[in-house]
């Protein structure tokens, strides 16, 4: 596709076009703005190279070469690139045609073995991410093995489009985002934060029966905490500057994990006291930088459903095993039966005893077998600190997002000097857990909303009933059903608008409310209720206590 654009349009400045899970993109910098029109010719330029089986041709230049010769053809950007390739990497090149790139590769041996691709849509990249950066002009493209996979994806693109949670989320009114407040920072309106409010209170009801504590934290913590800890160290570019409080700097937490730490710290605990299960809603903020914030995905302000586990030697493997059931469940309620997992074990550099890393990979691996979950080993793909695993799932209409992690640190314990009391009298380190099972509040309800196509589970939607009285002299009748709803903790409005009864239904059919309950003068007088669903229309008259057995079994679903 850059051959393609080259040679189409003059004085292109080609920045990097790597592979992405659907396809691939190319980020450009050129005079002309392109524009979707320009897609037929930009693929029939593309046809005709595949047609012209160019091989692909790598080869390398030394670093001084390779400046000289991007510099000679005006690359600004290949020639920054160039400059991010770490001393003593190779400098490789691809050539095909009459094209050559910088390129790292792999190829193909040939562009004819390109089967079959299409160009899917242009937009604007800052380079390198950054606001303050040049905007580039993004081009993306899927390719397959055949014309009918490429039309598969493209259906599945165009659902994709449909389910976009930053479109559904202003139109269904479950959030916003405010250039006022700042990017990356979500405002949860009513009815988003209804939904939140119910994931938050099947969180918290599960983890109290699974053995877990609740614990609150501040938002803020000193400077000498986050150096203890090492965020200071090895991830200060992700927290925001300091703030000053009487001639102290305080940070604003990245994490929630040092203020757990200082909770364990407060007193001595024994192995009898252990496993220890502390859980938090907490808030953090990270920087990200501008030109990758995504909705609700990537954003800079968010609750993490955080949970640390302290635990003895000997308990780990049953422990490990617990929390990896328990995450499945959680995962499982929320309509997610798709679910595969990542193992990353010990990478080169790393701290902590070899024996420890052993012991700790061995359960969470024997914990997947033994839930039957499908994972890949990424070896040597761990964290310095402990091996973990990724938790991933499979939406709706198939496309796979990351969520949990549970994650072993043995960098923690150390750093913070914890310990307990064994059954030796002796003092010994506790392994530490981090673990969340939905990753963000935030980014798990962008995911939640795209799944579903804003079309929430009863026990999840923001308005589980509407009541609909066919004119205003059923709405003193609606008014009080609601009220009763309402007592009975059904999130429940009435619809009071002039309109005609179809105009009603389709509004609410529009908001995905899970029951419709039409009254009518008939319905007013014998107390009953005329039941439409979402999904199936007329259910009939019913006696109001028979509509709330059936409602009452459907959020068990
Ligand atoms: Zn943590």
């Amino acid at each position: 596709m850059a051959a393609a654009v080259c040679e189409l349009f003059p004085d292109v400045k080609l920045d990097i076009g790597p592979a992405t899970d659907d396809g691939f993109y190319y980020d450009f910098d050129m005079p002309h703005r392109l524009v979707p029109d320009d897609f037929a010719a930009i693929e029939a330029k593309m046809a005709e190279i595949v047609k012209a089986n160019h091989p692909f041709e790598r080869f390398e230049m030394s670093r001084g070469e390779a400046e000289a010769m991007l510099k000679s053809a005006g690359q600004t950007y290949k020639l920054e690139r160039l400059a991010d390739i770490p001393e003593g990497e190779a400098v490789s090149f691809y050539r095909s045609g009459a094209f050559t790139d910088l390129c790292r590769g792999p190829h193909l041996a040939t562009t004819g073995d390109l089967k079959a691709f299409k160009i899917t849509s242009i937009a604007g990249s800052y380079f390198r991410g950054d606001e303050n950066n040049v905007m580039l002009q993004r081009l993306y493209g899927i390719v397959a093995e055949s014309q009918e996979e490429i039309n598969a994806i493209v259906e599945r693109i165009e659902e994709a489009k449909k389910r976009d949670h930053r479109r559904l989320g202003p139109e269904l009114g479950l959030f916003s985002m405010s250039d006022a407040v700042g990017p990356g920072l979500v405002l949860w309106h009513p009815k988003g934060a209804r939904v939140r409010t119910a994931i938050e209170d099947y969180w918290r009801r599960e983890h109290f029966r699974a053995g877990y504590e609740m614990v609150f934290t501040p938002h803020i913590g000193r400077a000498t905490l986050w150096e203890t800890s090492g965020h200071l160290g090895f991830y200060k570019e992700n927290m925001y500057s300091p703030m000053d409080i009487d001639g102290q700097d305080y940070f604003v937490k990245p994490m929630n994990c040092p203020f757990h730490i200082e909770i364990y710290k407060s007193q001595m605990r024994s192995y009898r006291d252990l496993p220890l299960r502390w859980a938090e809603l907490g808030t953090v903020y990270r920087y990200e930088k501008s030109g990758v914030l995504h909705g609700l995905l990537r954003v800079r302000g968010f609750t993490q459903d955080d949970a640390h586990i302290f635990c003895t030697p000997e308990t780990i493997v049953e422990e490990v095993k617990y929390t990896v059931e328990f995450a499945l469940r959680i995962l499982r309620r929320f309509g997610f039966k798709d679910i595969a997992a990542y193992l990353s074990t010990r990478p080169e550099k790393a701290v902590g005893e070899q024996s420890r890393w052993d012991q700790a990979t061995e359960s969470l691996e024997s914990a997947l077998k033994a839930e039957g979950i499908p994972y890949q080993v990424d070896e040597g793909g761990g964290a310095f600190y402990g091996p973990k695993i990724d938790l991933k799932i499979k939406d709706a209409i198939g496309r796979e997002w990351q969520l949990g992690t549970i994650q072993f640190d043995f960098n923690e314990p150390e750093r913070f000097d914890i310990s307990y009391v064994g059954a030796d009298g002796l003092q010994h380190r506790p392994y530490m857990v981090h673990r969340a099972l939905l990753g963000s509040i935030e980014r798990f309800f962008g995911i939640l909303v795209e799944h579903y196509a804003g079309a929430f589970p009863a026990w999840l939607a923001p308005e589980q009933v509407r009541v609909i009285p066919i004119t205003d002299d059923q709405l003193p009748a609606a008014e009080k059903l609601a009220a009763q709803f309402r007592g009975d903790d059904v999130r429940v409005s009435v619809d009071s608008h002039a309109d005609k009864l179809g105009a009603k239904i389709r509004r609410a059919q529009a908001d995905r409310i899970p029951y419709m309950l039409v009254i009518g003068k008939r319905e007013a007088e014998a107390g009953t209720v005329s039941v439409r669903t979402r999904s199936d229309g007329d259910k009939g008259t019913m006696e109001v206590a028979a509509f709330m057995e059936v409602f009452r079994e459907s959020l068990k679903e």
